[in-house]
């Protein structure tokens, strides 16, 4: 079995997640007491999120370049970023080692290519949303379409990934606005929804709509522990 390096701790509530679905799954295809060989570099998110609000990418990346070679001399085979938004500055962490990154718009794409879909939503911070790097990713290498909801909507998702599912508030008001802007999606012909942030799976699960879901934090985890059993 490989060793998984994560860059976690943004935010821990969604790094716990990942941590819960990588041994759970290892468990369930290997039996017994199997678990998930894993390094774990967690950043203060409190940095990171004041780098992104200010643009700042390259510093954040230079953070997450650092805990990379840090998993790298720790002995990771390969390694995820555990979160989506980051992926904004993928390519320079990815070329600060030379152990591969998994990245978590690929590992949607082929789920998605799977099911033949071709038309999705993207719901996450309004960076994922509104910048190029996860949605040109989608459509450049898997032909997906991807729709995203109006600016306000936007707004209302980001601030609530932020103020309420990073600091671990579970809240059903903020459950509803999600379901309302989701079923909108679908209304206009996505054939599912990407939960494009890690945190967004705490919020919302399969059995609270009919919209398909593709959990992201759920995907990039059992597509990191079939790269780790290959
Ligand atoms: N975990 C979130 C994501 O998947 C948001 C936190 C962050 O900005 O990294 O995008």
């Amino acid at each position: 079995m490989q060793t998984i390096g994560l860059i976690g701790g943004m935010s821990w509530e969604s790094t716990v997640s990942y941590y819960q679905l990588l041994n759970r799954e290892v468990k369930k295809r290997l039996g017994g007491l199997h678990s998930a060989k894993i390094v774990l570099v967690s950043v203060d998110f409190a940095e990171i999120e004041q780098l992104q609000h200010q643009g700042n990418w390259q510093q954040a990346g230079e953070i997450l370049s650092q805990a990379a070679q840090s998993l790298e001399a720790a002995g990771a085979d390969f390694f995820l970023i555990c979160t989506n938004t980051m992926h904004r500055v993928a390519d320079q962490v990815g070329a600060s080692v030379s152990i591969p990154l998994l990245h978590i718009a690929d590992a949607t794409g082929i789920e998605l290519v799977k099911l033949n879909i071709n038309k999705i939503a993207l719901i996450g911070t309004r960076f994922t949303m509104q910048q190029d790097f996860y949605k040109k990713r989608l459509a450049e290498s898997f032909g997906i379409e991807v729709l995203v909801p109006a600016k306000e909507e936007q707004t209302l998702l980001h601030d609530i990934i932020y103020q309420e599912l990073c600091l671990g508030k579970i809240n059903d008001t903020s459950r509803q606005i999600y379901l309302q802007i989701m079923q909108k999606l679908t209304d206009k012909g996505a054939q599912g929804i990407i939960l494009g942030c890690t945190e967004i799976g705490l919020l919302i699960n399969q059995q609270a709509t009919s919209c398909k879901l593709f959990d992201t934090t759920t995907i990039h985890a059992l597509s990191a522990v079939t790269q780790a059993l290959r």
